[in-house]
């Protein structure tokens, strides 16, 4: 893990990366990192995501409270909690309204079947859609835990999108690609609806996506394998590659 002094560089960072990228208005959006013995770093509550400083940021422990700092916690800091004890891999969370994606959380809409490659291979074949709890609902914290047991980034109904990571680079572009996949889902519904990706390559991307981000170890992305197992891998193998 990072030094303390790191991660409050991070927070910060990935504070003003929402910020600019539209992702959250007013005081909207949270971001958390785990610390050692059960502490965790957060952004306070009622400040601009572009105003968040190392001087404003705050530590919480397992309950929530505030343990360090002198701002208040948000409201949702269970969300966040919940997602660290369903994800020991887990090391920040991101919680934003980025309005695409959240479009789509609050239209109760599900992105469905996959329908393009490369985000089986990063995010995972499904993007679950969490239903409606408010902060503290019990409901809504089991369905969150349950949801991010299988993938790494949520949509909560009627609300936002909550990403996890093994560091908050990673969060940021979860929350990314799910707001980019989500304009491309609503572009093509508006040309008749997308187009399903046959089961069998969902199946082979799906597993690549297991290779490369193995959740029962360190929650860092793993090496790709080195034999690539039938074309669709093969395919994918390739594009990395050519990715560098
Ligand atoms: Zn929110």
């Amino acid at each position: 893990m990072s030094s303390e002094e790191t991660l409050r560089a991070e927070i910060v960072a990935a504070s003003h990366a929402l910020h600019a990228n539209g992702w959250v208005a007013n005081h909207d959006g949270n971001l958390t990192a785990r610390l050692e013995a059960g502490r965790f770093l957060a952004t306070p509550t009622a400040v601009s995501k572009a105003q968040v400083a190392p001087e404003t940021l705050i530590v919480v422990d397992e309950e929530g409270t505030v343990v360090e700092g002198t701002r208040k916690g948000f409201s949702e800091m269970k969300l966040h909690l919940v997602a660290y004890k369903a994800r020991p891999d887990v090391a920040c969370v991101i919680h934003a309204h980025p309005p695409t994606a959240t479009g789509f959380a609050v239209a109760g809409i599900e992105l469905g079947e996959p329908f393009m490659a490369e985000p089986i291979v990063s995010i995972g074949p499904q993007v679950p859609l969490v239903p409606f709890g408010m902060p503290g609902d019990k409901a809504l914290e089991a369905n969150l835990g349950a949801a991010l047991a299988d993938a790494d980034v949520a949509l909560l109904a009627n609300h936002g999108v909550l990403a996890v990571g093994s560091d908050f680079e990673t969060c940021l572009l979860r929350l990314e690609l799910v707001e980019h996949v989500c304009k491309i889902a609503l572009v093509a519904r508006q040309l008749g609806g997308p187009t399903a990706l046959p089961p069998g390559l969902v199946h082979d991307l799906t597993k690549k996506h297991r290779g490369l981000f193995p959740r029962a170890h360190s929650g860092k992305p793993g090496a790709l394998s080195a034999g690539a197992e039938t074309p669709a891998e093969q395919l994918v193998a390739d594009a990395l590659k050519r990715l560098g």
